[in-house]
């Protein structure tokens, strides 16, 4: 036995499975030629990023372009960043905007697939496998030094302005410890971390190509990584290496803060003796501050959207995200989505290729727009049942409303629905409440306020007038007929193109006419169809509300 064999049991000396164990367990997966397999791993931090769906997607379109695997596998190993129920989040955002994963983790206590467990803290006995491995070859060692002292050594680093800072080299004072020295180390229960043995050059550069930023250059790696931090957990690099590795990951997609690390992660592999995955380090999700108009990154403390659980609580129907994110993702996919215009989304030829290297904007205002087209297609009925849903979990008064008369809701909802030019102004579910308001006590607040050139005078007449034809069993046509027929008696004309020409002539036109109608039974100037509006209050609500206009305009007065 070698002293590093020696060593290696030393330290893990309970450890009996081998990496041979491992790869049998895990064999190469059986899949078509050119199949992917990606991974999304996300820390159970309680919060799912937008960047986290993107990416999430970006996994899963790949795998399914291809006729891959998409794997969703939990990263809990730093438990500074995680929280107590920190896996939720991420299912439930997954869930909401109805993505899965074809193996890993699919709920608080469940997984799929044969590559598992997907929660690296139930892997430990594969780390520490191929950590004994690594020992036991001479590629890594126990480290005992005190955060001091590793203080101490990049203080002395920056006097002497050292190449690179960290743990590496001559600084590296555990690099040559003895089996005798480190086995009284052991015996006196010293802590200590597992450190790679990094045999890279500084003055050396690999050149790698990442699918989406292109063919790249960077340094060698010298630092002796941490693998196993004291308490055994791995680090997240050695963690990636060895998951990446058995889950037979063909493509690592993951955020370009990570970038930097790789020359890390393709020495690892091959010190391993594992085939090295591809890569493709997405660029971040960026938006344009409010207040000086620069690009930047999405700030969880600053913008409420930077978590996916926003777009949830403000009701956006989820398959308008997901369609606004497609487009951020690959530029063709709009021209695509013209062309099949009811596709799965997931039929769609996703290239990460087509992806931009430097970054995205999130747009709000874009992502409004692709919404309310998303609502004007869907039936009254799918909107209020979506609605509904929505405001059982946000807002109670709306639900209480909702479930009082469900089939006066989906009238409401119809109106200027289900035709070839509907409606547009629902983007999100949070709108609707003051989109319907006027259709209930409860909620309606009444505003009288005329437009400049109407008088309160006038308002009465007209509102009298109109009440004197009124009735609520008119047909559209006879409906406008009667509001035309008040127009000339009380100095308005009927006309629109008449007032056009000698505005002079009149006080105004038949649409100031119906303005004021509008104002007196909604509140507003502007609302869909007002024949439809006057057929669901019915006539006992609509009589009552012109009476009460009637009145106010004349107290005006
Ligand atoms: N757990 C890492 C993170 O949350 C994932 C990085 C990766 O995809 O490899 O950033």
């Amino acid at each position: 036995m070698t002293d590093n064999e020696k060593l290696a049991e030393l330290l893990f000396g309970d450890t009996d499975k081998t990496v041979e164990y491992f790869e049998e367990k895990y064999p190469p997966r059986e899949l078509p030629e050119g199949a992917r397999v990606t991974r999304f791993a996300p820390s159970p931090t309680g919060y799912l990023h937008i960047g986290g769906l993107f990416g999430a997607l970006t996994d899963i379109l790949t795998a399914k372009a291809s006729g891959g695997v998409s794997v969703l596998r939990i990263e809990d190993t730093d438990k500074k960043r995680e929280v107590g129920d920190g896996l939720e989040a991420i299912i439930d955002g997954f869930r909401d905007f109805g993505l899965s994963f074809d193996e890993g983790v699919t709920g608080i206590k469940t997984q799929k697939g044969a590559y598992g467990p997907y929660i690296q803290s139930e892997r430990l006995e594969i780390y520490w496998a191929v950590a004994k491995k690594l020992v036991a070859e001479g590629k890594a060692y126990p480290c005992f030094c005190s955060a001091e002292e590793l203080d101490g050594i990049r203080t002395q680093q920056e006097k002497e302005g050292a190449p690179f800072g960290g743990y590496y080299g001559k600084w590296a004072k555990c690099r040559n410890l003895t089996y005798a020295q480190i086995e009284e180390k052991i015996k006196n229960a010293e802590p200590y971390v597992l450190r790679f043995r990094s045999d890279g050059d500084g003055e050396k550069r690999i050149v790698f190509d990442d699918i989406i930023k292109g063919k790249m250059e960077v340094p060698e790696n010298v630092i002796d990584e941490v693998l196993l931090k004291s308490n055994k957990i791995p680090t997240y690099h050695f963690a990636h290496v060895c998951d990446d590795h058995f889950m037979r990951t063909t493509h690592v997609i993951r955020g370009e803060e990570w970038l930097s690390s790789i020359a890390k992660h393709i020495q690892m592999f091959k010190a391993c003796g594992f085939k090295t995955p591809k890569y493709a380090h997405t660029p971040q999700i960026m938006k344009i501050d409010g207040e000086t108009g620069a690009k930047r990154k999405f700030s969880k403390r600053k913008d409420p959207e930077a978590a996916v659980s926003y777009f949830v609580r403000e009701g956006y129907p989820k398959e308008a995200l997901i369609e606004y994110l497609m487009g951020l993702l690959n530029s063709n996919f709009e021209d695509w989505r013209r062309a099949n215009a009811s596709a799965d989304i997931f039929s769609f030829p996703f290239n990460l290729k087509k992806m931009s290297a430097s970054g995205c904007l999130f747009d709000l205002v874009k992502l409004a727009d692709i919404s309310k087209n998303a609502v004007s297609v869907m039936s009254a009925q799918t909107v209020f049942d979506r609605v509904y849903e929505w405001a059982k979990n946000y807002d109670g008064e709306l639900y209480r409303l909702f479930s009082l008369d469900k089939e006066k809701a989906v009238r409401i909802l119809n109106i200027d629905r289900e035709n070839p030019k509907p409606r547009k102004d629902i983007a999100k579910w949070s709108q609707v409440k003051d989109c319907v308001s006027y259709f209930y006590n409860e909620i309606y607040s009444e505003n009288y306020t005329l437009p400049q050139n109407i008088t309160a005078d006038d308002a009465c007449e007209i509102i009298r007038a109109y009440r004197g034809v009124f009735d609520v069993r008119d047909d559209k046509q006879v409906w406008f007929d009667k509001i035309r027929s008040i127009c000339a008696p009380l100095g308005f004309t009927a006309n629109v193109k008449e007032y056009k020409k000698t505005p002079d002539a009149f006080k105004g036109h038949v649409g100031d006419v119906s303005t004021v109608i509008r104002i007196a039974l909604t509140g507003r100037t502007n609302t869909p169809d007002l024949h439809a509006i006057i057929g669901i209050l019915g006539a006992d609500e609509t009589d009552a509300r012109l009476a009460r206009a009637e009145l106010l305009f004349k107290e005006k007065n």
